[in-house]
């Protein structure tokens, strides 16, 4: 089987999985019971909340609330940041369902939602975001790079732009795309949080992390774990193999590797008649948007299934988020965000699996009476 959906899951790395055993065989306590092996936990998960923040950049006066998915952390920085005193929030329209279907909830919760758009490249359009930014915004989330093409926001100039209008404007990004891929620097950024997750990064599922500089309202309540703002027993081995996935990652330095894979997928499907590449050049080399004209995007991914490939189509995420808000902001055509197929890729893939995935992936499209074919191209 050739997996090239990476943005959605990854495997995890037999490194991590072993010290994901440690902590659940060897050194399974409870990092708040009164005994001394159980404070040597508490005291790893420490040393790995330091190495965390020293990795990603974090200013001294950030702490890392770990939770259980992306997802959680995504709902915690927006709904419990809704601030009484400011009373609208934007969102750009190219975020993740974690925080795109938030707007209903917010909007119950009395506050106004506006969308930011995209430009044509899938970044955030900054002449939108600077004619929407008033004092009354009290919160704007924007993601680092986007899980649907790739494309990266300069998030460092948009925090910029956002607290010149409002200083106390609450920044939320989420990095879940970014983090291990892409060069992140929390405090050049200035954002208020950030959210990463495990499993995107070869560690296991069911542990994420939400990145905050000043203590935030807890969305779950219990016994005080976290220092109270995430109660529930830590997932010990799954914060401790994280870690290890994060060291073991940002030492392989992979980009320029994922960049081949990237650029090899763009020259065998880029001259091809009736595919599109919607990420450009310059994205994330880990998110490549393909459109096939004519052909529903679902078709091919099962086409592909069946030849032992696994591919997305949009993100595995977003079914439940209408259409495809992204490819829609970006002004793709209907018919190619119809057609829309999303190949996402880890260092562990080779050229030799890409190149399989791309030749099938030609095959297909003209098997599947692709335009092309009628057309007798
Ligand atoms: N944010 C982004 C950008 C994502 O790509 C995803 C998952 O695809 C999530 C959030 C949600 O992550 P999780 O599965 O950990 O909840």
């Amino acid at each position: 089987m050739i997996f090239l959906d990476n943005a959605s899951t990854t495997k995890v790395l037999p490194e991590v999985l072993d010290v994901y055993n440690k902590y659940s065989t060897e050194l399974y306590f409870n990092p708040s019971a009164p005994y001394i092996c159980a404070n040597n936990v508490k005291k790893d998960i420490l040393q790995a909340e330091k190495f965390i923040l020293k990795f990603l950049h974090a200013t001294s006066d950030s702490k890392v609330i770990f939770t259980s998915c992306a997802t959680e952390s995504n709902n915690m920085a927006i709904l419990c940041n809704l601030n009484k005193r400011f009373k609208k929030v934007l969102l750009s329209v190219g975020e993740h369902s974690s925080i795109y279907n938030l707007s209903q909830e917010i909007k119950n919760r009395g506050f106004e939602v506006d969308f930011i758009k995209l430009q044509e490249n899938g970044q955030v359009d900054e002449n939108d975001l600077i004619n929407k930014m008033s004092s009354e915004v009290g919160l704007v989330a924007i993601m680092s790079v986007s899980n649907e093409t790739g494309a990266i926001n300069d998030i460092e100039k948009l925090v910029k732009l956002v607290k010149s209008v409002n200083f106390d404007c609450y920044f939320h990004c989420d990095g879940v795309q970014a983090m291990c891929k892409i060069d992140v620097n929390l405090s050049k950024w200035g954002v208020d949080s950030f959210t990463f997750s495990g499993h995107k990064i070869c560690a296991p599922k069911g542990v994420a992390g939400l990145i905050v500089k000043k203590n935030i309202l807890p969305m779950i309540i219990g016994g005080g774990q976290q220092n109270g703002l995430r109660s529930g027993t830590e997932n010990v081995a799954g914060i401790m193999a994280m870690t290890k996935a994060i060291e073991i990652l940002s030492a392989k330095n992979a980009f320029a590797y994922v960049k081949e894979l990237n650029s090899c997928a763009r020259k065998i499907l880029g001259e091809q008649k009736g595919i599109s590449i919607n990420s450009n050049q310059e994205n994330s080399p880990y998110i490549l948007s393909i459109s096939f004209a004519g052909v529903n995007g679902a078709t091919i991914v099962n086409m592909m299934d069946a030849d032992g490939v696994c591919l997305g189509t949009g993100s595995a995420c977003t079914t439940k988020k209408a259409g495809n808000t992204t490819l829609e902001a970006m002004k793709v055509s209907q018919e190619n965000i119809m057609g829309s197929v999303r190949m996402s890729f880890c260092f562990s893939n080779t050229i030799e699996e890409v190149q399989f995935a791309c030749n099938k992936l030609i095959e297909n499209y003209v098997k599947s009476g692709s335009p092309l074919d009628k057309a007798g191209a």
